[in-house]
């Protein structure tokens, strides 16, 4: 199709700034990219130089960009498809791709994170043990931990602990730190090997990765399954070990996890050092966004950190940015009540999305619908107003949590579990012939939903 020919510079461009592509990334995957044909509106795009790891790379991430671009600018639908050039290593146009310099260009891309400090890292039973083998590799890196490798899900810390590493040892020795991404080290192996004409251009990447002390390299799963950049990596990695440089590796899986991980590497992440982050609890939650907020003057009340703490549980970004929502809104505004809150966490905070229920989350709805005071449901007070709420709180204690009867009892300030049993057994009875109770108990379970 002529139009779409003619229209290709334009389309590219059109994607490096629909998606804000860097320079680099243009350069390295979009730039190069031809145009081959079109039929029954299916685009075939042409990956030059015959490399399988740019055709993967491209189809994973560029197929949607590519498959809107040329929608929107020929006002049709469009499918693509990429298919690979015959290897012809003279057909590479070193001209046509970035410059020697670029790959330094790459680096300082991705510095080290002026934000992420130890100092600013909150410390929990979630990550203890990954904060305390951090220090100590950033104390004494290349000696007993290497390599490390630090996994766990997304948002949790990683980065954060990997980057304090960096700046400790930057900021306490003359070693050369090197933070990539993995996909970085995947772009600049990729570059390497579309321009080693000569077998230059791979010899300076090498040079360059085995003349520094300290190498911090985030997300290795980007690069597992892309056969040469893992080969790659392997060589490097062993020939900084052998030379006593210290190798910090995150990734969101356990290397025995990590399915198609080289044998040779899994073997040698598995006689590393190998600590994992988990999700914070509750009191860690709440440090974090306590820390957080030191950083700004608006304050944003203890109500609503709870709410933000009570709600998002598996993810410290997503939980910062949270705060950052409410705290932007909040200066504007300048009275931030809980209520605007939970209206301007409703896309991020779903129903969908509950709060873990717990105790005193129950207590609380049950002292809110019978209107009592939650401390009285706790009390050892025995008038009638008071000891059926307190029974139907052990109820939903053991219908909505795991709390054991102990637990409850523990809770109500009871030596003895029997009361509680007794309670318990009382209310489920009972639930199947007061129908009054049943939606009491219906309405107090939706009130809790709501926290
Ligand atoms: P990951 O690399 O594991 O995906 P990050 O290190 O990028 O996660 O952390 C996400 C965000 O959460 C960052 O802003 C980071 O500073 C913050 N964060 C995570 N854990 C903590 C913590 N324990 N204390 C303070 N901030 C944290
Ligand atoms: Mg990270």
């Amino acid at each position: 199709m002529e139009l779409l020919r003619q229209q290709w510079d334009n389309i590219k461009l059109a994607i490096k700034d629909e998606y804000e592509l860097t320079g680099i990334a243009f350069n390295i995957w979009v730039k190069p990219l031809q145009y081959l044909k079109c039929e029954n509106n299916v685009v075939s795009i042409l990956v030059p130089g015959g490399n399988p790891e740019m055709l993967d790379y491209v189809k994973i991430n560029y197929t949607n960009y590519f498959q809107e671009a040329i929608s929107q600018a020929l006002q049709n639908k469009f499918t693509v498809e990429f298919t690979l050039e015959e290897e012809k290593s003279d057909d590479i146009n070193v001209d046509d791709v970035r410059s020697d310099n670029d790959i330094n260009e790459a680096n300082s891309s991705s510095s080290l994170n002026p934000k992420y400090h130890f100092e600013n890292f909150v410390v929990g039973s979630n990550n203890r043990m990954a904060h305390s083998v951090c220090l100590r590799v950033a104390e004494t890196p290349g000696t007993e931990l290497n390599p490390l490798f630090i996994h766990g899900g997304s948002g949790l810390g990683k980065t954060h602990l990997m980057t304090a590493i960096g700046h400790y040892i930057t900021e306490n020795s003359n070693l050369k730190v090197l933070y990539v991404t993995s996909e970085d080290f995947l772009n600049e192996v990729i570059e390497s090997i579309r321009k080693n004409v000569n077998g230059s251009s791979m010899s300076r990447l090498r040079e360059k990765y085995r003349n520094i002390d300290v190498l911090l390299i985030d997300d290795i799963q980007f690069i597992i399954g892309k056969t040469a950049t893992q080969e790659e990596f392997f060589n490097t990695f062993n020939s900084l070990v052998q030379n006593e440089k210290q190798i910090v590796i995150t990734s969101d899986k356990h290397p025995k996890h990590i399915k198609e991980l080289d044998e040779r590497m899994r073997t040698r992440f598995l006689n590393g050092m190998i600590v994992d982050i988990a999700p914070p609890a509750y009191e860690t939650r709440v440090a974090i966004l306590r820390k957080y907020a030191e950083n700004f003057d608006f304050k944003v009340s203890d109500n609503i950190i709870d709410y933000i703490a009570n709600h998002i549980r598996s993810n410290v970004r997503e939980l910062e940015g949270a705060y950052k929502q409410v705290y932007a809104l909040g200066q504007l505004d300048g009275d931030m009540t809980l209520e605007k809150a939970k209206d301007i966490l409703k896309d991020i905070i779903s129903p969908d999305n509950p709060s873990v229920v717990t105790p005193s989350l129950i207590l609380k709805g049950v002292s809110e619908y019978y209107n009592i005071d939650a401390d009285d449901i706790t009390s050892k007070k025995r008038n009638a107003e008071i000891v059926l709420p307190r029974q139907i709180f052990m109820y939903l204690c053991r219908e909505m949590t795991d709390t054991t009867l102990q637990g409850v009892a523990a809770l109500l300030d009871k030596k003895d579990h029997s009361t509680v049993l007794h309670g318990y057994n009382k209310i489920s009875k009972e639930i199947n012939i007061n129908t009054e109770l049943k939606e009491s108990i219906e309405a107090i379970k939706n009130i809790i939903k709501t926290y």
